[in-house]
């Protein structure tokens, strides 16, 4: 199986190890999950409480 690589260089992608800039390139693995999701919970709860707040108003 062959892996999108990313070029460090210029960010190209490539499925060569070199970039035709001359860069070397990476394998592009995407995050299982980003470590803002974790915090995104908790924004919708907070969010989800400053709404009943105004609805008490
Ligand atoms: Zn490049």
């Amino acid at each position: 199986m062959r892996h999108i690589l990313k070029c460090t260089s210029c960010g190209k992608y490539t499925l060569t190890e070199e970039c035709s800039c001359g860069g070397k390139t990476l394998e592009n693995k995407p995050p299982k999950y980003s470590p803002e999701d974790k915090f995104g919970e908790y924004r919708r709860q907070a969010k989800e409480e400053e709404r009943k707040k105004q609805d008490l108003i």
